[in-house]
């Protein structure tokens, strides 16, 4: 694997007896689009508000960008998104811009960059308060990405937000990445964001459950198939790939297998001299994938 920009171990949260995280390890690559995914209360901003040195861990380490989280050093190669940006209602979105960057020391130019990265800069002299909630999370990511830093920590970034404002936030972070931003970012939203992660680190109760790839995750696919009649179909689908690979369901045939085997199931379902309705790759969702795992019910 590449580099690591962040890597946590055995990293704690507790409030009383409580533990809002618990034992975290998890490692974002340099480059890579990493979704922090998990139900509301699972740990995810307290450990985002460790990581950027917001809170202290009780327990357990965590180094960004190679120090300590809030290290000096650091708080410059990262930009932060965290529980909503505190803007100026009646301030323009590029006087917003400014009152930060002044904060941060950085110039007019850093301003108009971010703006134009997310696409506000024919907006950027409207109040605020005129923004769509869309435009008002990019303003968020803009704020983030002043001074270019090496990693974007978003947390929620596609919270509340329409479908098309979503699309448009999927697009904003892809392309960021492209541009060569590591990007850490938060959701309840499984379905929203499994398309753009390169890797995802699915957490429960302030455990980490697992990481990995998205496909890993969903495990391999399987093939689903509808033909007509079914009598003549199922024999000649389960004599190509075997009769424990192949299950009769009240819709069609399931079979346990990759879409390599689509083409051999297709000619011996025709061979068989039945008619090929259906036949697709099944691959689960992440949203079931994390519902088998976490027995819980979240929000699509
Ligand atoms: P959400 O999507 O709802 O923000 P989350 O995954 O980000 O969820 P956290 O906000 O990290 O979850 O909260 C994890 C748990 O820790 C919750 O049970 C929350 O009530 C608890 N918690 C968070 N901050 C505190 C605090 N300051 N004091 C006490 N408990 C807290």
């Amino acid at each position: 694997m590449k580099d690591s920009i962040v890597v946590t171990q055995g990293l704690t949260k507790r409030y009383g007896a409580h533990a809002a995280v618990d034992d975290v390890s998890m490692s974002v690559a340099a480059g890579e689009i990493y979704g922090f995914l998990g139900p509301n209360g699972a740990g995810k901003t307290t450990t985002l508000r460790m990581l950027v040195g917001l809170i202290r861990p009780s327990a357990g380490t965590a180094t960004v960008a190679g120090h300590a989280p809030g290290d000096p050093a650091v708080v410059r190669r990262i930009g932060v998104l965290i529980e909503g940006p505190g803007f100026y209602p009646y301030l323009s979105g590029r006087d917003n811009l400014r009152v930060l960057a002044k904060y941060r020391r950085l110039g007019a130019g850093d301003v108009e960059d971010a703006l134009d990265r997310v696409g506000l800069a024919d907006r950027a002299d409207d109040r605020f308060r005129t923004y769509s909630l869309g435009m008002k999370q990019r303003l968020g990511v803009g704020a983030a990405l002043l001074g270019r830093p090496d990693l974007l920590i978003l947390d929620e970034p596609t919270n509340g937000l329409d479908p098309q404002g979503m699309a448009e936030m999927r697009e904003l972070i892809t392309a960021l990445a492209a541009d060569g931003h590591t990007v850490l970012l938060s959701s309840h939203m499984l379905s929203e964001v499994q398309e753009i992660c390169d890797r995802v680190g699915v957490i429960s109760r302030g455990k980490l459950l697992v990481e990995s790839t998205v496909a890993e995750l969903r495990g391999a696919a399987s093939l689903f198939l509808r033909a007509e009649p079914i009598e003549l179909a199922f024999p000649a689908v389960r004599a190509v790939v075997g009769e424990r690979t192949a299950m009769l369901t009240a819709s069609g045939i399931r079979i346990e297998a990759g879409e390599g085997t689509a083409p051999a199931v297709a000619r011996a379902v025709v061979a068989a001299g039945a008619d090929l309705l259906e036949l697709r790759i099944d691959e689960k969702s992440l949203q079931e994938v994390f519902f088998e795992m976490t027995q819980l019910e979240v929000t699509t």
